[in-house]
């Protein structure tokens, strides 16, 4: 695209050229179809609007040095989608159909993959929705499952750095048997006003306790968190956190560090001891914690010493990133090619 400044993006939607939907109707996916129109026609009484019969999903498309297109881990966010379409009754989508149409978007909207130079790159969101008119409390017997895309610019504009947060003990994300963790658009509406809270606090995210007892922890507004001491990472264990790809793939590039990963439970107190901490998700990669307050308890566990990153999550950053991009050779299989 001639007049995109790729250096200027931020996290926003910008129209491309197309999204791909499919239909789900008499029990089964049909077709998928290219479409250039940006709007839903929905039904008022569709289930998605009234009972929140909605999930989605969040992935990235990066233009390599080689002018090679890579998408990462697009296996594994089909296979979190078919787990929450689980949790709240919607058909899934097989993983062949699910990369098939990410694919397909993608290479649609080539011309909006920013320059590997920029740091940019095209960000992926599917979405899927029950669309029968019903007010009767049942899930819908008619789906649209929807792909768009929209180029991101790279989330630390002045260089990777980091951030202070805020545990907020008045609202809970997700209930331990509850929907935190699946991807749904409910779980969202719910972390809000602990948002809003943290942000007008001057905090640039909230922190979550588990919701049953307020004394592990569970995530970083939206996004999982990581600590790291005596070269081990350490990552929350809990039934009511979203399992993150980003965090799945930094547990292994740890271990091929050779550093010992853990995933237990945390509790609050543990976070005084930890060297360096983090939250991680693919809008990010990491974004770094310099201090996690708790008004309650009157602490400030301090993270970040100096204020700056420290050097095993800007390891961990590196590496990611470097495979994402393919600057460094993809020894998981965690890249798809398109040529
Ligand atoms: C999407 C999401 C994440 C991050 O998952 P990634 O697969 O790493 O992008 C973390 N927490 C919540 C609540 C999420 O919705």
């Amino acid at each position: 695209m001639e007049n995109i400044d790729w250096s200027n993006l931020s996290f926003g939607y910008m129209r491309t050229d197309y999204n791909v939907r499919c239909y789900y109707r008499d029990g089964q996916w049909g077709e998928l179809e290219l479409c250039s129109e940006e709007t839903l026609n929905l039904h008022m009484a569709a289930t998605c609007l009234h009972y929140g019969q909605e999930a989605f999903e969040g992935l990235k498309a990066f233009r390599g040095k080689d002018g090679k297109i890579r998408i990462f881990r697009p296996e594994a966010n089909a296979e979190r989608l078919q787990s929450t379409c689980n949790g709240i009754l919607m058909p899934e989508l097989s993983t062949e159909m699910f990369v098939k149409a990410v694919k397909t978007v993608v290479k649609a909207n080539e011309r909006f993959i920013p320059p590997y130079e920029s740091g940019a790159s095209l960000y992926i969101r599917p979405l899927l929705i029950g669309t029968s008119a019903q007010v009767g409390v049942h899930p819908s017997k008619e789906y649209l499952f929807v792909i768009f895309v929209t180029p991101v610019g790279p989330y630390f504009k002045g260089g990777f750095s980091t951030n202070p947060y805020v545990i907020i003990r008045e609202f809970d994300r997700s209930a331990p048997l509850g929907t935190g963790i699946y991807k749904v658009g409910g779980n969202y509406a719910a972390s809000l006003r602990a948002n809003k809270m943290a942000h007008d606090m001057g905090y640039s995210c909230e922190f979550y306790l588990d919701a049953k007892e307020k004394k592990y922890i569970d995530e970083c507004g939206a996004a999982n968190f990581f600590g790291i001491k005596d070269n081990t990472y350490v990552t929350p264990l809990s039934t009511s956190i979203l399992p993150s790809i980003t965090n799945r793939s930094l547990m292994q590039l740890a271990e091929d560090m050779g550093m010992k990963v853990e995933r237990r439970p945390i509790p609050e107190e543990e976070l005084s001891t930890f060297e360096e901490a983090g939250a991680c998700g693919t809008a990010a990669v990491i974004s770094p914690i310099e201090r996690i307050d708790d008004f309650e308890n009157k602490k400030s566990y301090i993270i970040a010493k100096d204020g700056k990153p420290g050097p095993i999550s800007t390891l961990l950053y590196n590496k990611l990133r470097a495979i994402q991009y393919g600057d460094e050779p993809d020894t998981h299989g965690w890249v798809t090619i398109i040529e």
